[in-house]
């Protein structure tokens, strides 16, 4: 039988926030010692009092508007009641009845990735979003033999938790929408969003149904998931093993998975318990949370423009391909390192403007990935400013360098945050287009190569390649080659 996948997922942002939820210790606990990072309120001790943090409220609300939702303007905190030793209070302060947000949508380009190779087919996916909440992190365990360890560090930090509707249709989709998501919190500010490391955890549901169905199959649960690539392949995986279990007349059990990254399988890691009565009840320790319109409007006024509408922009305005649009906004400072250069190259509009940016994108995307990758350099530390690139696009427009030069030069550019110009002039690099000086050059060419010129003009044209490279061994690269190759061809020709 033909099945098809229902996939709704669960997904958790860890926010970087200064503090943490509820009380000032730092929400950065990276590196420190266990147990260190904590104070009587994250540690539940009897009797401290939780404080709201205020910027934690605004990340959540930034995420609920970049996601489309609506923005709850009434709302309170929650205890969820359960006990495990990583949350020491015994309850979660978190949203249940009004979530700060809820009823949105995204919508994310889905490509198909089985490949691994780029391609610019794509089509665009509207993901209902069900709600997205505010609520604190816990602490971690470490079971080593038959010792278990606990680490409050991380206990209290500020999450949003963010669930879809059972909209996402297969395993390419989900790898989408957690990038998509990935690339706003990015933007935002709001969190790293380093899926390795736990700051971004995505956990889909999904169960199968045959094909046109209108109701839902039994659905399973898979978590601890540290990459994108892990999400896509156990999604894969799981579809492969419930078709055959399916195929067998066998039934689904309701079920929460691991992924084992090695084996590439799912496990088996909870038989679904009898639901769990977390006895919510409203946090007596906090006031509710209100939004008012003013507080409201300035988070609203901070929005940046998001990644799929700048990548949509680019491909209107500057005519860049799909490919050249992605790389260039998957980060929010490379998007604005290459409009600063578009922008330096200006003013411009329509057809030169497509121009201009196509040839920022080619220096960005090309020279400037390569060498940065090669230095392992961050866009935000680089040496060379977006005008100084700007000012060596200039020197090859005006053909006072070279392709080959310009290169060169901004190597050296890269390596010294010297300007383009200084290195030209000091390093005797500029073109050479003086037409006598360039014709003396072919004459010493074609006399000191007698053979290979007989050759030529006998019908073999190859030679004049080499003729070429000769002239331009002779000028060190720096004739400019339109100019060179007009002449040799004209010298040639008086030889006849
Ligand atoms: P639970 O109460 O088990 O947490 P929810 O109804 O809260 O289940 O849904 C959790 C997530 O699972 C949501 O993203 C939802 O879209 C998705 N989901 C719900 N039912 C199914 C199903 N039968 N198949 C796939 N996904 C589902
Ligand atoms: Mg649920
Ligand atoms: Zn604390």
């Amino acid at each position: 039988m033909e099945y098809e996948v229902v996939i709704g997922i669960e997904a958790h942002v860890e926010q970087s926030t200064r503090s943490k939820m509820f009380c000032s210790c730092s929400a950065d606990f990276f590196g420190a010692e266990p147990n260190t990072n904590v104070c009587p309120t994250c540690l539940g001790m009897p009797g401290a009092l939780p404080v709201i943090n205020q910027r934690a409220v605004e990340f959540c609300i930034m995420v609920g508007l970049a996601l489309n939702c609506k923005i709850a303007r009434h709302t309170f905190w929650e205890r969820k009641s359960y006990w495990y030793p990583d949350l020491p209070k015994g309850y979660q302060i978190s949203q249940y009845q009004y979530p700060l947000c809820y009823d949105g949508y995204i919508d994310v380009d889905v490509r198909d990735l089985s490949t691994g190779n780029w391609t610019e087919e794509c089509y665009r996916k509207r993901i209902r979003i069900r709600r997205a909440h505010l609520e604190e992190d816990t602490g971690k365990l470490t079971h080593l033999g038959s010792a278990s360890f606990v680490d409050y560090n991380r206990s209290g930090v500020p999450l949003i938790e963010i669930v879809t509707e059972p909209d996402i249709a297969s395993a390419d989709e989900a790898y989408a929408y957690l990038n998509a998501l990935r690339d706003i919190v990015r933007y935002l500010g709001v969190s790293t969003g380093d899926m390795e490391k736990g700051a971004l955890r995505g956990e889909p549901n999904m169960s199968l149904r045959p094909k046109g169905s209108d109701t839902f199959g039994t659905k399973v649960e898979i978590k601890n998931l540290n990459s994108l690539r892990a999400v896509r392949d156990s999604i894969a995986y799981e579809i492969k093993r419930q078709t055959r279990v399916l195929d067998e007349g066998g039934q689904i059990k309701q079920v929460t998975l691991g992924w084992d990254d090695v084996r590439g399988v799912t496990v088996v890691q909870r038989e679904k318990e009898e639901a769990h009565d977390y006895r919510y009840f409203p946090e007596p320790d906090l006031p509710p949370l209100v939004i008012n319109d003013a507080w409201l409007e300035s988070i609203r006024a901070r929005m940046p423009e998001l990644p799929l509408a700048k990548q949509d922009r680019f491909m209107r305005d500057f005519g860049l391909s799909g490919y050249d649009a992605v790389v260039l906004t998957r980060d929010r400072a490379t998007a604005e390192y290459f409009e600063r250069v578009v922008a330096a190259l200006g003013p411009a509009e329509g057809e030169r403007l497509k121009a201009v940016a196509k040839s920022a994108a080619n220096w960005v995307t090309g020279e400037l990935f390569r060498l940065m990758s090669a230095a392992g350099a961050e866009i935000h530390t680089l040496n060379v400013t977006p005008v100084q690139l700007a000012d060596l696009i200039r020197l090859v427009d005006d053909k006072t360098i070279n392709l080959n030069t310009a290169r060169q030069v901004f190597e050296e550019m890269f390596a010294t945050g010297q300007d383009a110009r200084a290195i030209v002039q000091s390093k005797g690099l500029a073109q050479v287009s003086d037409e006598a000086a360039l014709a003396r050059v072919v004459e010493d060419v074609l006399t000191a190569h007698p053979q290979q010129v007989q050759s030529y003009l006998a019908g073999n044209e190859k030679l004049f390649q080499f003729l070429t490279g000769q002239a331009m061994k002779l000028t060190k690269g720096k004739a400019n080659p339109q100019v060179l190759q007009a002449l040799l061809k004209a010298a040639l020709e008086r030889r006849r």
